[in-house]
């Protein structure tokens, strides 16, 4: 049975359940699997499978306290007549790279993927451990988990959740169906201030609000809670999958995925897809304006003390990117301890080094960033080239692979 570890306290272990009710560790650290090598498998065995099938294996690896019956159940629920499309999340070939289209949810956010699976794995989890208290869910969001999360979490029995996302700082579309979602447990409160200040926020009443408080818990509908990144590893394999039908690799050819990055949840998935032993060549990350990322990865040097830049990828303005703990964890060879000094250095001076060491383990990241003029002429060029409308998000992931591409002459598949 694979059990969950903090990545600021690795001496005692819980279940998947028990950290999806949790979402983020007393401690402030993240969940994790005690073990990743647990997690291998033959990629066959998943991706000879539609879409639900896929997701029931990737479920049953991570959530191995969960019964079969039960994985079926949560899978059905949260994937059958949800989508609009068969395929979940199709591929489309776009010039001579491809994108996977996560957007055909019902609030057409990506973060549907996972956020249909979500509230179905709470409630199962809450079965499974007879937990009788309330949950309040409390989400940061920049927009799209906002949106996703409401829908997703409105009317499930024994939850409620409230949504923080920061004034001025989303879509007027998002707005308004944030404020209008139905359901008798949702509510959304602008927040004066970024996404940082809201996300800031909600570890803050994290830790200091105890737990259990008056029949209620607290837990996350953001991707620290381990329960939203494990769907999301799930495409990573349909991708892989559609890539072999179309013709466009052969079975064991390794391909790279540029992943447009904000909190690093998406990523991470990927991360874990390859851990679980899909061929997986490199995962670039596509930053905006806001390369934060670009530059740790390349200089193992974090440093949030640099503009906060507004943008025309919102979901993407982050300088705190709360699951790169899993990997710095990770890369640290599970070293609890130096977890909670980096993350102490960033708290308190805004920045932190990683050793010649770690940084070994960062070696098939990559990071690029595209600037807001890049943005537009992607959108602008792949319009006028092929037809195909893209959002601002995939145009930064669009201008990253062709930029990385160019640069290192890598002519693996790059979506
Ligand atoms: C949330 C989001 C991202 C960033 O994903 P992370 O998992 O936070 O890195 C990128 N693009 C879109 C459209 C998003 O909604």
């Amino acid at each position: 049975m694979i059990k969950y570890l903090s990545t600021r306290d690795n001496t005692h272990t819980i279940t998947s359940s028990q950290a999806i009710i949790n979402g983020l560790a007393e401690d402030g650290g993240l969940y994790i699997p005690e073990n990743l090598e647990d997690l291998k498998l033959d990629y066959h065995e998943v991706i000879q499978q539609d879409y639900p099938g896929m997701a029931e294996t990737v479920f049953g690896k991570f959530f191995s306290d969960f019964d079969e019956e039960t994985i079926e159940k949560v899978v059905s629920r949260s994937y059958t007549g949800k989508f609009s499309t068969e395929e979940i999340t199709p591929l489309t070939k776009v010039e001579d790279a491809f994108v996977l289209e996560l957007y055909h949810g019902p609030t057409c956010a990506f973060k549907d993927v996972a956020l249909s699976a979500l509230p179905n794995l709470m409630v199962e989890s809450m079965r499974m451990n007879d937990f009788q208290d309330e949950i309040l869910i409390l989400t940061a969001t920049s927009g799209d988990t906002g949106s996703a999360a409401l829908h997703g979490f409105s009317d499930v029995p024994g939850t409620k959740i409230i949504v923080f996302y920061p004034e001025g700082g989303v879509s007027e579309t998002q707005r308004l169906q944030m404020v209008t979602q139905d359901g008798k447990n949702t509510c959304a409160v602008a927040v004066r201030g970024n996404f940082d200040d809201a996300q800031s926020g909600v570890k803050k009443l994290f830790r200091e609000i105890p737990k259990p408080c008056d029949g209620v818990s607290l837990s996350s509908a953001n991707s620290i809670n381990i329960g939203r990144l494990v769907p999301q590893v799930v495409y990573y394999f349909s991708a892989y999958r559609q890539l072999l039908d179309m013709g466009e690799i052969q079975d064991g050819d390794k391909v790279n995925f540029v992943v447009p990055t904000g909190n690093f949840g998406d990523i991470m998935a990927g991360y874990f897809a390859r851990e679980m032993g899909l061929p997986v060549g490199r995962l670039v990350c596509a930053s905006n304006s806001n390369d934060v990322l670009r530059e740790f990865l390349e200089t193992g040097h974090y440093n949030r003390k640099r503009d906060f830049h507004k943008t025309t990828s919102p979901s993407m303005d982050i300088l705190i990117s709360s699951n790169l703990e899993r990997l710095i964890y990770t890369i640290a060879g599970q070293d609890a301890q130096r977890d909670v000094e980096l993350m102490t250095q960033l708290k308190e001076k805004g920045v932190y080094e990683i050793t010649a060491e770690m940084k070994e383990g960062l070696k098939d990241f990559v990071g690029g960033f595209a600037t807001e003029e890049e943005v537009k002429e992607t959108i602008h060029d792949t319009y006028q080239k092929t037809g195909y409308v893209m959002d601002t998000h995939t145009a930064v992931a669009a201008h990253v692979c062709a930029q990385y591409r160019k640069d290192t002459k890598d002519e693996k598949k790059c979506l």
